[in-house]
Order: structure tokens, then sequence, then C-alpha cells
């Protein structure tokens, strides 16, 4: 017996961040279940409202008898928004938000919208011109120009605003063109992929893995069952083709379907993928989309304009009236869970929009989360596999580990083993292309004092400053920058100098090493100004350098068909990160960064230097075996106690003022400890975070450990509780992460 239905507000009412709860009458009760929208009296006068209802309770903190009755129920199906509100309010739950903060994120912000018009690029010049142009621009060497021409061989009109993005085209190098009228700018109505401008590319033929794969997914669509599905397919397996058989098969039931990339991995070759197979059905979202274009891509979608919607994170709450898939490519990335209010996980979210209206969710990796692998294996998730590369001739590299306290211990005082070196050396003398990884761009370059050891620090954050070759220190963090100064600020002493080996340095060094190498380095340095990311992989693309030297941005999903050898400078690094994921984070970096070598028809190499050649999330990525990695991974977690084999509740807290957060982690920890201990709660700390000073703000972190999440539940439910006390919590910030 429930026989309350917990109610809030339809949004034309102001205050709609709390439920206001109604009787239930009799002849009503089949009908009232989460999500319906109901009519009820409210405020003083009874107006009639129109509610959503988002559960059901059997119990009331208020008197029975002046409770009102909800008035009636609508039937039918239920409209986008009301889902949406729902969606909202689930998040406001799960991660402690307010209801605003939710239905932000959730509906969209209505902007102006601009006229329904786009500017193109058109070529004026029939094919065989174009291809004249295009010899004489790369005799040249006119790089943006070589990109222009071979993307108009390609598709005959190009949208100005991607082919800008994502080739790194400017309006400076497309004047010349339009006056010697090779091209013209146009301005045409609609979005990209209008009137099929892109030729079409009908489906590939799926090799037998690819269709078991898409064929169990369908199979268990027709029978009615919506599931969760996990992709597990090598680098290359062929998983975007399953997506796309399997959207397809959503669209010809009239139903949509989203697709999340990580906005790192949506490039030009990713978007006209789609564009080609699906045409006109298709829209993208990316953060650099105007509020107005924001809005103008979710009115589309609940017009019913386009079908399938391509985008990071918040694409996932594309008003489709009827969504029937949601995929989620590369799983395991990080960039799923937001870092803003709400600190929801793109994962969680989309299972509960798909089981509000029915649809199935596909995520995909080549190297699955520890968590939804585990998922898999406990039956939460189908697992489907992909064992094979799609295209016969593309092999798998080899991969070559360097243990360099050997190479020291030989006398090697390089940063490039004897091996990468020669392999390097082959490869130039070949006209093959190289990249070198270094994972962390914060451990390079920091500026140390030679006589008192003391590192330069910024002044708001508790972190090393990294010395710039401008000669200025910066602070990754917050931006803070300095000249470096003549004479230590802590003891006098004039020996001061940059250390260590970031990604500028590795530069340096790879020039002095190689005098006749062309070098492009990409880090957040030098893509910091818009389009440079695009630009210098395109110039990488078309062999304008023979090694990009660069951080995390190059290993993923970018596909260079000459590069052959793929050189890791310090794998251990990111092993030493303050987390338990650090491990689960190693392996996925060198898996990635393995599989960019040999993607086209060459044989491929990759040399993985590091000092721990023998853990395990170096070794089986080496071996390229994710399944020996996993094992290993969750034998590590069970044994420490962390997740997916227990729930995690983080606390943090943070204030300007160190004593207020002392003071209150210490509070909140005996609180805690004082209701829970007994249900076999674990607490760890209050532990500094790390950084510890992080923008003048000090950083303490609570660790709860139990197996059941709705124990960390009710330890997070008294957490906030303990905030309302003022003399402990007025100056300090706290926030939740439940996993
Ligand atoms: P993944 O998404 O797993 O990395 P892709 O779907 O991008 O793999 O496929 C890798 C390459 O193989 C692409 O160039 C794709 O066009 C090609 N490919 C995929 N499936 C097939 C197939 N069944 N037959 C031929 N080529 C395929
Ligand atoms: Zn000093
Ligand atoms: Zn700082």
């Amino acid at each position: 017996m429930e026989p309350y239905a917990d109610v809030i507000i339809d949004l034309s009412v102001k205050n709609v961040d709390r439920i206001f709860q109604y009787r239930i009458p009799d002849h009503l009760k089949e009908f009232v279940k989460p999500g319906v929208q109901v009519n009820i009296p409210f405020g003083k006068g009874n107006t009639e409202r129109k509610g959503i209802v988002v559960g059901l309770s059997k119990e009331t903190d208020y008197d029975p008898e002046k409770m009102k009755e909800l008035l009636d129920v609508e039937t039918g199906a239920v409209p986008i928004r009301t889902q949406m509100i729902c969606l909202a309010f689930w998040m406001k739950d799960r991660y402690s938000t307010t209801m605003n903060q939710a239905l932000k994120t959730v509906l969209p912000v209505k902007a102006k919208v601009m006229p329904r018009e786009e500017r193109v690029i058109v070529s004026l010049k029939p094919k065989n011109e174009i291809e004249t142009l295009l010899i004489e621009a790369e005799k040249k060497k006119y790089r943006a120009r070589i990109r222009l021409y071979r993307a108009l061989l390609e598709n005959g009109e190009l949208p100005l605003k991607l082919t800008s993005e994502k080739l790194g085209i400017t309006a400076a190098m497309l004047k010349p063109l339009v006056e010697k009228e090779i091209v013209d700018l146009k301005t045409v109505k609609k979005e990209p992929g209008a009137g099929n401008r892109f030729p079409e590319a009908g489906p590939v033929a799926l090799n037998q893995e690819q269709k078991n794969a898409a064929e169990t997914v369908i199979r268990d669509y027709d029978s009615g069952q919506r599931n969760t599905y996990l992709l597990y397919g090598i680098t290359g397996s062929g998983k975007t083709e399953v997506y796309m058989e399997l959207i397809d098969y959503v669209l010809r039931k009239g139903r949509q379907a989203i697709v999340l990339i990580p906005e790192i991995s949506l490039t030009y070759q990713t978007v006209m993928r789609f564009y080609r197979r699906f045409g006109n059905r298709v829209g993208i979202m990316n953060s650099r989309l105007s509020a107005g274009e924001r809005y103008e891509q979710s009115e589309r979608a609940a017009n019913g304009e386009i079908d399938i919607m391509i985008g990071p994170r918040s694409a996932l709450f594309t008003p489709f009236p009827d969504l029937g898939l949601v995929i989620i490519d590369e799983e395991h990335e990080g960039a799923y869970k937001s870092e803003a209010a709400p600190r929801y996980d793109a994962r969680e979210v989309a299972k509960v929009r798909a089981d509000m209206s029915r649809a199935a969710v596909v995520l995909g990796s080549a190297t699955p989360s520890v968590e939804s692998y585990y998922l898999a294996e406990q039956g939460e998730y189908k697992l489907l596999t992909l064992t094979k590369r799609a295209k016969e001739n593309s092999r798998l590299a080899g991969v070559h580990i360097v243990d360099l306290r050997e190479e020291l211990a030989e006398g090697n005082r390089s940063i490039f083993s004897r091996r990468l070196k020669g392999l390097i050396e082959d490869r130039l003398a070949n006209r093959q292309q190289v990249m070198l990884f270094m994972n962390r761009r914060g451990y390079a370059g920091f500026v140390s004092c030679r006589s008192c050891g003391k590192a330069m620090k910024c002044p708001h954050c508790d972190v090393s400053l990294t010395y710039h070759k401008n000669g200025r220190l910066k602070c990754h963090y917050c931006g803070f920058e300095r000249p470096l100064p003549d004479r230590c600020p802590a003891c006098g002493s004039p020996f001061i100098a940059p250390f260590g080996t970031g990604t500028q340095k590795l530069e340096e060094f790879t020039k002095r090493e190689f005098p006749k190498a062309r070098i492009l380095r990409m880090d957040a340095d030098t893509t910091a100004k818009k389009g440079a990311h695009e630009e210098i992989l395109a110039t990488f693309a078309e062999g304008g350098a023979d090694i990009l030297i660069g951080t995390q941005m190059i290993v993923k999903g970018h596909d260079f068909a000459n590069v052959t050898l793929v050189g890791v400078m310090a794998a251990d690094l990111s092993l030493y990160a303050p987390d338990y994921k650090s491990a689960e984070r190693t392996f996925e970096l060198l898996t990635q960064a393995s599989g960019r070598a040999g993607r086209g028809e060459l044989q491929g190499d990759v040399v993985i230097q590091t000092y721990a050649p023998d853990h395990y999330a170096v070794s089986s990525a080496a071996e390229q075996d994710y399944l020996q990695f996993y094992r290993q991974e969750l034998l590590y977690r069970k044994m420490m106690g962390y997740p997916p084999l227990v729930r995690l509740l983080t606390i943090g807290l943070s204030s300007k003022r160190e004593a207020d957060v002392i003071r209150a982690s210490e509070d909140m920890k005996r609180v805690i400890l004082r209701e829970y201990a007994l249900d076999g709660l674990k607490v760890i700390g209050p532990v500094e975070d790390s950084p510890y000073k992080l923008n003048d703000n000090y950083r303490k972190i609570l660790y709860m450990k139990h197996e059941s999440y709705d124990i960390l539940l009710k330890v997070r439910n008294c957490a906030r509780k303990r905030e309302n006390i003022p003399d402990l919590f007025r100056n300090v910030f706290v926030q939740y992460d439940l996993t």
C-alpha cells in the first residue's frame, strides 16, 4: 500500500524545489506512478495546477486527515518535458544538488534562435581544376589549402563553421581564393547535412562478430527487452559500424538515438562518417555552440527534424520525443563525469533516461572501465565482444618495454632509450611518422633552488609553478603568472633553474637529438587558441611534420595512417597519482597510445619506457591484454576495499580559512562515526586533497566505505544535516560524490 503521491509542481510555479504530498483516490490508484502528470488543488484557493508524480510514499509527515487529494491523472504518453523534469528530480536526489541546478542541466535554456541559415563554402571550379590546384598547393606546401581542396573534392560544399573549426581554415586564408573565384561563400538555409550535400555511404557488410553483437541487441529489442550492453572491442574492431547498424534499426522503428562521444574524439572524420550514413537526420552538439545554437538543436530534436544527436555528455539531455537508443562511446572516459554541480555520471543518467522511454543503452570501449566490466560480469550488463580488427590488412603493433633503470646503469643519460632512438632514426629515414607521448604536463619543468631545494610555488595553490619558454612561471591550476626570479625568494641564492621534463623540454631534447626532424607539439599551451588543436592535427595528418609530441590529447581517437612508431617517454608517471584509479588510467593511456601505431597498412611499433616494467598496468598494456589487467586490478580493489567491490562516499570540504576546514572535517567525521560506526562503516581521513590549497581554498577529504549504497546514502544525508550548524560550516563548502 502506497497511498501518497509525491508531486512536484510544474515549472510555471516558482518554488519547485520541494515536494507536495497528495492522497490518491481509489479510482486513480492504478494510474498514478512516477512520471505521470496529475492535476492537483494548490494553495489557499485550491487553484487547479499541473504537477508531476516523482514518487510514491507509504508514510507522510503531514496530518493525513488534512492532506488534499489528487484531482485527476493525465493518461496518454508522457510529454518529453515531463520526462526531463523527472530526470532532473532524480539527479537532484542522486547528486545532492538543488532542483534549480538540476533543471538547468536537463532543460535547454531558452536563448535567441538565430535565423535558420548557415554559411557554406562552395567550389566554383570543376573537379579537375580543383585537383590541379591541389597538386599545386601540395608542391608549395600550403597546408590549409591542401586540406580545403581535399575536403572540397570529397564533399563539393562545406559548412563554413564545421570546416573552420575542424580543419583550421581561417577567413584570411579563404579571402584570396574568393577573390580568384575559386570558391565562394554562400548563405543557405538549414543545417549541415540538409539536402544530402554529403555523398551517401551505405553500410559496410558487418563481419561475423559485428553481426552477432548487433543481432543480440536487436533480438532483445524485438522481444521487448531493453538492456544495457557493454560492447568491448579492441581499437579498430568496428564498434562504430555496430553503433550505426543499431541506430539504423531504431530509426526504422520511428524512434531516435543519442550518441555520446567525448569531445576530444569528436573529430571531423567521426562527424562525417555519421553524416554520410544518415545525412540530414543528424545533429551535432559541442561545447562551442552558442546558447542560441544549443537551443535550436534541442528544438529541432523536439520537433522531429532530426533523429540522431551526437555530442559530449550534455547531448544526453536532447529532448527526443521517443528515444530508443543511447550509445556511449569510449565509456571509460573520465569526461563522462561532470566536474560541476550537479556532478553527474552520464553513464548512470543515461540508464535512468533510457528506462523512462524504454530505450536500450550501449556502452562501448576498447578498455572498459573496471566498474563497467564488473557489472557485465555480474550480469547487470550484457557483454558483447569484438576481438579482431575489422580491416583485414591492419595489424596490431609490436610493443617493446624498455627499463629506464637499465639504460641508466649502462650509461645512457638521454631521455631517449637506445631502442627508441634507433627506431626514430629508422622512421625518419623511411619518411614515416612518429608520436611521442608524455603523460603528464603537470610534472614538467618546475623551478627549484639548487641551494635550499625549495620549489617555486603558486601563492594561491599548493602546486609548483611551471617554467615556460618565454621565461615566465605559470600556475596550471589558476593561471597565476610571474617572471622567473633572479634569486631564490627563500634563501637568496642565485642558483635557481628549471627542472624535469615536460612536453616543452621534450621538444627541445628531440630537436637536439634529431636536428633534421620537423617537430610539432600539442599540449594545453599550444592549443589554447581556438582551432589550434585541429590545425596541429590536420598539419600532422597531411605530413607537415615527422614527429608529434604531446600529452593525452594526442592519443585519443586520432588515426594517422603514416604513424608507425609511438614512444611513451615515461609510462609510470601517472601511476603515482593519489587516486585508486591511477593504475586503470595508466593502462588506458598506454593501450590507447599503443593503438595509435600502425593504423594504416604499415607495421607499427610501440616503445614504452618505464621505471616500473613489472607493474601489471604496464605489462598488461604491453601485451594488449585487457582481461589480464582487469583481473589484477580487481584483486587489488578487493584487497584495498575500493569500488566496484565496495561503495565509496567522498566528502570534499574546502574553505579559505584553514582552521575552519580542519574543524569542520573533524566534526563531520566524529558525528558520522557516532551514528554509523556500528553499521560497519569505514571512515578514512580527513586527509589533504591534492593539491591541498587551490585558488586560496584549503581542501580536505573524508572517505567512507561500505558495501551498501543505502547506508552511504544515509551517511550523506546525515552529513548534509550537519552542514546546517552555522558555527562550524558557515565558511566551509562541502561536496559529495557517491560511487
Ligand atoms: P572502432 O570504432 O572499434 O575503433 P571502427 O568502426 O572505426 O572501429 O572501424 C575501424 C575501421 O574498420 C574503419 O575504417 C571502418 O570503416 C572499418 N570497418 C569496420 N567494420 C568493417 C567491416 N565489417 N568491413 C570492412 N571495414 C570495416
Ligand atoms: Zn633557495
Ligand atoms: Zn595557482
